[in-house]
């Protein structure tokens, strides 16, 4: 395995992002357009380049491809009360959300055998079992939920809770304080990711792990207890510098860090997991991970 590099750090200076012209956006509300679809070819192409990780990548491909086949669907779905989205642990679900899983394990259920006895588990499910395999995921609390059915549980919420958020009015929704939790639904950070183009260029927005939302944080900047004193940057040797781990000496957490700049297509979810290397290394150095990807759950 890579051994882990230290590539910077907030006492020898890091660069600045650039001064964008006007205020940038607080949020970044998904797409109406699937967010989906670029997610999936990410996939696809880091499964072929990582051979140790390819089938596993090329699932997840299959599955966020699924999930790009239910948006248009979903955005049909309705609304929770009111069109305001409350936080998820205080929400009744929408039951459309088991339609999504319904469908997903229909469409991966001829997969290979592990994925065929999951897909057959989640058809025989009830609504109740369901329903409370939401609940473990959406509140973290993992000892209640088996680590394969997590990545297809978590995709039917996404597919479900995104095509909430891309429906929300941007300028009725107060905001709001955006810290490590989203400020839409309230969900975990899975990463941060440095923005190119327009207003965002060269300014960190932190991506909610379940409905899709970007949220601006500033840059070497500890998301997690708001500290610039410590903040270093590592990365895997010799894997490039798009994905890097922002490490807080004073609070020992980090976020990992994705650059659009040096990678265009670099996706939060799927260079999330072709990076796992780093995330093992970060926690043998003491660090604990701000956040999760909901894709793969802590202790999978
Ligand atoms: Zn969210
Ligand atoms: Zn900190």
């Amino acid at each position: 395995m890579s051994g882990l590099e230290k590539v910077g750090s907030s006492r020898e200076g890091m660069p600045k992002g650039s001064q964008s012209l006007g205020a940038p956006p607080l949020l970044r509300l998904p797409p109406r357009q699937s967010p989906f679809a670029k997610r999936a070819a990410r996939f696809r192409r880091l499964a072929e380049s990582h051979a140790s990780l390819a089938g596993y990548l090329a699932l997840m491909a299959d599955l966020v491809e699924v999930q790009h086949d239910l948006w248009e669907r979903f955005l049909q779905t309705p609304l929770p009360d009111s069109h305001i989205i409350r936080r998820p642990l205080d929400n009744q679900q929408v039951p459309a959300w088991r339609e999504a899983l319904r469908l997903i394990a229909e469409r991966l259920g001829a997969g290979s055998e592990p994925v065929a006895a999951l897909c057959e588990r989640i058809r025989q499910a009830t609504d109740e079992e369901l329903e409370s395999w939401a609940t473990c995921l959406l509140s973290a609390n993992f000892q209640g939920i088996d680590p394969g059915l997590a990545p297809f549980v978590a995709a039917a919420l996404q597919v479900s809770w995104s095509s909430f958020a891309a429906r929300l009015d941007q300028d009725r929704v107060r905001t709001i304080e955006c810290g490590y939790r989203c400020p839409i639904c309230g969900s975990w950070l899975v990463a941060s990711m440095l923005q190119t183009g327009g207003s965002v260029h060269g300014l960190r927005y932190v991506c909610c792990s379940l409905c899709s939302t970007e949220w601006n944080r500033p840059r070497i900047h500890c998301i997690h207890c708001g500290s610039s004193k410590d903040v270093s940057y590592f990365g895997l040797e010799g894997a490039g510098e798009a994905v890097k781990a922002e490490a807080c000496a004073g609070c020992k957490t980090y976020v990992k860090l994705m650059n659009r700049e040096k990678e265009p297509f670099v996706d939060p979810f799927a260079d999330d997991l072709a990076t796992l290397g780093l995330d093992i290394l970060m926690v043998e150095e003491g660090y604990q991970r701000l956040g999760f990807n909901l894709l793969l759950i802590p202790g999978s």
